[in-house]
């Protein structure tokens, strides 16, 4: 229910879902009835929230969720068992798995929902208590090319680098294979409100989407083909003379084989890659280099490709030579997906990192997170697999998985071979709120709290760091996901160091966080209660006095100001000495200087005077176009791309619970143009067979011509007959290991009914 009003009992909060983290109010009122109410106060989303969020308390009732530890009979069957017997069951899997086979034939599956508290617990769970380098999480099917991308490029990945505030006061947007009408619509607002400013929309995606629709301009490039089209546009902007030379100049390095590489992707070639016309890509140039402020966005679609760390490049060096990368009002931007895609990256789950976002493998890192953890550094385990490599090795080289969070069985690409995989694993442990469909393959599911029972901190696609308050009270039988972490280490021979209080576990990964490009050392729980969240990095004052930290926070510019201001961090080479020390995040982050002991006010907008490379200078990359892993031909003629619907979330675990988002989206459907309907002689709602390499999918007609006559679309978020990643290719990007959800090929045929 949304009453829009607020008891004495109300607690402010944030939704469970999009990464968006909309600020909402929870009343108990008795029954085991919770209502969300408008939380006006909250700046991201100022009391909007989509139909997700509004129903989102309805998956606490008892009668949808978990309430008692399962476990997998002698007859096969998950019977109900008490909270001792589960445990004990995993610890004994394990460990006999470990004594058998060696630490890394342990896996561990994070999710980019968990908390950051649990996030950092996990990853600290498998390298210290289990000692393997096998854990990665959902996280790296949803935002890992962008992160690769802006890492290369900036020599920092943090989504947004700026809030998201600044959009309506830019003067033009490229969103990039983004829907967020769809897909986190209180975020729309930001656009139309651009547009009210006079600022310009254009959106890039191969669908006539309900944000393209509100579009100035749509360009509907061919799936698997964004990169060829961001070299069009910038072969168009040199052959045009839009280049800041005197940025390129001063902020940047690499421009003239990133020059070189545009200018050999003529327009016309690019037109015939992407079916984009010359004029079209024209008029983006226009609309993109004529205000004095503009940004790209990217999602999903220039994200999950084989090539998607290079796609995202190409849009960044698009940004780059027209100076909108470190400037008020401009910037590349990467709007991550899941609730806490950004914060679940940071500490420690993914396959190649350690708390902080820092690297495994740099001794430095090792040496300053084994010494919070109490650990000998040699003893930490270098990197793992990523997560489809590591889901591809289940049954093989790994033995046993612990999955905290997530629900592959519906989400990884090539489902079905995932699957089969996960059934063929010695042991699975599964904790979750709901009997998810990989929960279903477990031989031990522990029902875990949920977001309104329990506090902790997310980060949302700002970079802004959240509280998430303990709101109701949870249900007999479930515990926490840290409690689940110190009984399992306790239980096999941990007994300290995991803390079931997520502020002390907050606590000590600020510490770790502590130097680290995230560093949160200077945000704790008083103060996160106290603001609307608070961004990284965010350093702690020094103790005892000391230097005080000097003012890095850039107030938001006045709209039309274009200009740098005076008032942003100093540039290192006029800083006080010694201002970048060893407590400095990355050279030129905001760093402790002489004079007090005042709390950092956090960093809204990054790179403003300097990117967080050694020289300060952005990097081009030289980028080429290349076909997608699959190309359509005889056999598999059509390209597949997926996506997502506004009344579901992801795997649809929570949402497919909810009657009012199931009464909007039922069900899958295969989305086709009235040419290609035709030909396979389907009226809207006859059932499709897709059938790619990997498999086949059958869902219901739906047909529009809002769509590419090459091209179907399908939502991924149901198990069973319809799962759209039965079919997706899990072909890897080389750097960020991203399958290629976004494009494969498929035949579409006509099912008798
Ligand atoms: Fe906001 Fe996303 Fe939750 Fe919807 S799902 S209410 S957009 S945080």
């Amino acid at each position: 229910q949304n009453t829009g009003t607020r008891s004495p009992a109300t607690t402010p909060t944030h939704c469970p879902y999009c990464a968006l983290q909309c600020g909402m109010n929870l009343t108990p009122v008795g029954g085991g009835t919770v209502e969300v109410s408008e939380r006006a106060d909250f700046p991201v989303n100022r009391g909007a929230l989509c139909g997700k969020g509004r129903t989102a308390a309805q998956v606490l009732a008892p009668g949808v969720r978990l309430t008692s530890p399962l476990v997998r009979s002698q007859g096969g069957a998950l019977v109900p068992a008490g909270w001792d017997e589960a445990l004990d069951r995993i610890a004994g899997s394990l460990g006999r798995t470990r004594a058998r086979y060696g630490a890394d034939a342990l896996g561990v599956f994070g999710g980019g929902g968990l908390t950051n508290e649990k996030a950092y617990a996990l990853g600290k769970f498998a390298r210290v208590v289990l000692g393997t380098s096998q854990i990665d999480y959902n996280g790296r099917f949803c935002m890992s090319s962008a992160a690769a991308a802006g890492t290369r490029a900036f020599g920092l990945d943090r989504g947004l680098p700026f809030p998201l505030e600044d959009v309506p006061r830019t003067g033009c947007v490229i969103l990039v294979g983004s829907n967020p009408a769809e897909t986190m619509p209180p975020s729309l607002r930001y656009f139309t409100e651009l547009r009210e400013n006079g600022g310009t929309l254009v959106v890039v995606d191969p669908r006539r989407t309900r944000t393209a629709e509100q579009a100035d301009l749509h360009l509907a490039p061919r799936p698997g083909t964004d990169l060829a089209l961001a070299l069009g546009l910038l072969h168009l902007v040199v052959a045009e003379g839009r280049v800041d030379e005197a940025y390129v100049e001063e902020r940047t390095s690499g421009w003239e084989e990133a020059r070189a590489a545009a200018m050999a992707h003529w327009p016309e070639h690019v037109e015939r890659i992407t079916g984009v016309s010359v004029p079209e890509l024209r008029e983006a140039v226009r609309l993109f280099c004529a205000p004095e402020a503009a940004m790209v966005l990217t999602a999903r679609g220039p994200e999950q490709q084989a090539k998607g760390t290079d796609t995202v490049g190409a849009w960044i060096n698009l940004c780059l030579a027209t100076g909108r990368a470190g400037r008020p009002l401009s910037g590349y931007g990467c709007l991550t997906g899941q609730g806490n895609g950004q914060g679940g990256r940071e500490h420690g789950q993914k396959a190649d990192q350690l708390p902080g976002y820092r690297r495994l493998t740099d001794p430095a890192a090792r040496r300053h997170v084994a010494e919070v953890w109490g650990v000998d550094p040699d003893a930490l385990p270098g990197p793992g697999r990523s997560a489809y490599e590591l889901l591809d090795a289940l049954g093989s080289d790994v033995r046993s998985l612990l999955v905290m969070g997530s629900n592959p069985v519906v989400s990884a690409p090539r489902a079905a071979h995932v699957e089969e995989r996960l059934r063929s694993l010695d042991f699975l442990a599964v904790c979750d709120v709901v009997l998810s469909e990989t929960a279903r393959l477990a031989d031990v599911v522990l029902p875990v709290t949920q977001w309104a029972e329990e506090t902790g901190t997310t980060t949302n696609l700002e970079g802004r760091v959240l509280l998430r308050r303990r709101a109701v009270t949870p249900p007999e039988g479930v515990r926490g996901d840290l409690e689940v972490l110190h009984a399992l280490a306790g239980r096999l021979g941990v007994e300290k160091g995991f803390p079931v209080d997520p502020e002390e576990v907050f606590e000590e990964l600020r510490r770790a966080s502590a130097g680290g490009p995230a560093d949160y050392s200077g945000i704790d729980y008083r103060r996160l209660a106290r603001e609307d969240g608070v961004f990284w990095p965010c350093p702690a004052p020094p103790p005892h006095g000391g230097p005080a930290l000097r003012a890095a926070v850039t107030p938001p510019p006045a709209a039309g100001d274009t200009a740098p201001r005076a008032d942003t961090a100093p540039r290192p080479d006029t800083a006080a000495p010694g201002a970048e020390d060893a407590a400095a995040p990355y050279p030129g982050a905001p760093t402790p200087a002489a004079g007090g002991t005042a709390p950092h006010p956090g960093t809204p907008r990054l790179f403003l005077d300097r990117f967080a490379t050694p020289d300060g200078r952005a990097r081009f990359v030289p980028v080429a176009h290349r076909p997608s892993a699959e190309e359509p031909d005889e056999e598999y003629p059509v390209l597949l791309t997926t996506g997502r619907v506004v009344a579901q979330y992801q795997s649809g675990a929570q949402t497919r619970r909810v009657a009012e988002l199931n009464a909007a989206a039922p069900g899958p459907f295969v989305e086709l143009h009235p040419r290609l309907a035709a030909r396979l002689g389907a009226a809207e709602g006859d059932p499709l067979a897709v059938v790619s390499r990997r498999g086949r999918a059958v869902a219901p007609a739906r047909i529009t011509t809002g769509i590419r006559p090459d091209t179907v679309f399908m939502p991924f978020h149901w198990p069973g007959e319809g799962r759209a990643n039965t079919l997706t290719n899990p072909a890897l990007d080389p750097d960020s290991r991203m399958p290629e959800f976004k494009v494969c090929a498929v035949r579409v045929e006509a099912v008798p009914r």
